[in-house]
């Protein structure tokens, strides 16, 4: 079932691609920091003893962190971009209507409609926020 005229596809792959560079722009960029700044400067302090190797490590892993998100949205938006040409492409996984094209622009690993994803979100809030 075709829910989208080849413009819409087109549109939406565009979207996704521009996206997709920009993360992994943001990745690239992230990760060279945490080496160049975190590691050198704690490092570059002097005679490293252990506690400061510890410090590197755990801002190491805060940096990770950090970039753990944009991982997981690059892994979506690539899981988005196999989808792009099936059948179902855009279909909400809850209730199956059509997303959107404008939805998905917005955001191309959308798999839910606006009134399923609202629902989801409320009913998700408190474990999403995590023990911050
Ligand atoms: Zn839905």
């Amino acid at each position: 079932m075709r829910h989208y005229t080849k413009q819409d596809i087109k549109a939406v792959r565009e979207a996704l691609t521009n996206r997709l560079n920009s993360l992994t722009e943001h990745i690239r960029s992230g990760l060279s920091e945490s080496e160049q700044h975190q590691f050198t400067a704690i490092l570059g302090r002097g005679a490293g003893d252990s506690s400061d190797e510890a410090l590197a490590i755990s801002l190491g892993d805060l940096s990770a962190a950090r970039l753990d998100l944009d991982i997981r949205q690059w892994q979506e938006l690539k899981a988005a971009e196999q989808r792009l040409d099936a059948p179902g492409f855009g279909e909400c996984a809850e209730c199956g209507t059509a997303i959107p094209v404008a939805r998905l622009m917005a955001n191309p690993a959308a798999c839910r409609c606006i009134a399923c994803q609202t629902a989801f979100e409320h009913s998700h809030a408190g474990q999403a926020r995590g023990s911050l």
